[in-house]
């Protein structure tokens, strides 16, 4: 059997790419890729003669069988998305799960992905953290997924598209208040990285005179613990606690 590897590739600095990536790509009888002409320029970079096969989420029911099949008769191939790690808000995960059933050896070689490269320099806590991808584009899901935020205690991760930023951020506002404190990393890894930083308010202004534009990961402080007393038991309890402790 053959083996399929999950590769991480850059998400805009293709300095990202790691030593192991470009010797397995190089190594595979096939890389299925999400857009063979976005990874040709990949590969071509790095001098990577491979041949491609496309993959991609609407593609990937037809294209499930040919990869097993190839990978049960001994090939190897790596998997790739157009950027970051692939089934991070990518396709992937299915060919992964179809080949977990078939016993075929799943291998990641990890990468950047752009969600933990934003949290880890938002400055929000990182400690404990959930990654939503995409919010819905609109109707009854977006406003269920918005809602789950509303008691959300740990940072919130989200994927946004230029042109709906300023929509989210609006969201944002309505679901978690004009206060939440809110880094927006944008292009990241590329010449023009920023990491803006404030409450959602300020957001929202900042974008009303600007034009949001390239690729954005928004990083998002979950609801501040306040602890709260029920009883006259506890508010008791808690005094006693208090005094013992001078
Ligand atoms: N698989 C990728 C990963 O691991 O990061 C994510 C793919 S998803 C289709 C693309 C989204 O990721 C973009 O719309 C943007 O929200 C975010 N993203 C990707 N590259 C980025 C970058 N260089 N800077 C900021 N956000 C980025």
């Amino acid at each position: 059997l053959g083996e399929l590897y999950v590769v991480g590739t850059p998400i805009g600095n293709l300095e990202d790419i790691s030593f192991r990536a470009i010797r397995i790509l190089k190594m595979v009888d096939a890389i299925a890729s999400e857009d063979t002409r976005h990874t040709g320029k990949l590969l071509h970079h790095f001098e990577i003669k491979t041949p491609q096969i496309s993959y991609h989420q609407h593609n990937h029911k037809q294209r499930a069988p040919e990869l097993l099949a190839r990978l049960q008769q001994g090939q190897s191939l790596a998997l790739v998305s157009d950027a970051g790690l692939p089934g991070i808000s990518d396709p992937g995960y299915e060919l992964v799960q179809t080949c977990v059933a078939a016993n075929i050896n799943v291998v990641p070689i990890p990468g950047p992905s752009a969600a933990l490269t934003a949290l880890t320099a938002s400055g929000l806590p990182s400690d404990r953290f959930c990654f939503e991808g995409f919010l819905a584009a609109k109707g009854a899901e977006r406003r269920d997924h918005l809602a789950q935020f509303e008691a959300e205690p740990r940072t919130i991760i989200l994927y946004e598209s230029p042109h709906r930023l300023r929509q989210t951020l609006q969201d944002l506002c309505t679901t978690l208040g004009a206060d939440r404190q809110i880094v927006i990393a944008r292009e990241l890894t590329k010449l023009h990285e920023t990491f803006w930083r404030g409450t959602v308010e300020d957001a929202i202004s900042k974008y009303e005179t600007q034009n949001p534009r390239g690729e954005y990961t928004l990083i998002i402080a979950g609801k501040p613990i306040v602890e709260t007393v029920h009883t006259d038991d506890e508010l008791r309890q808690k005094l006693q606690t208090l005094i013992d402790q001078g």
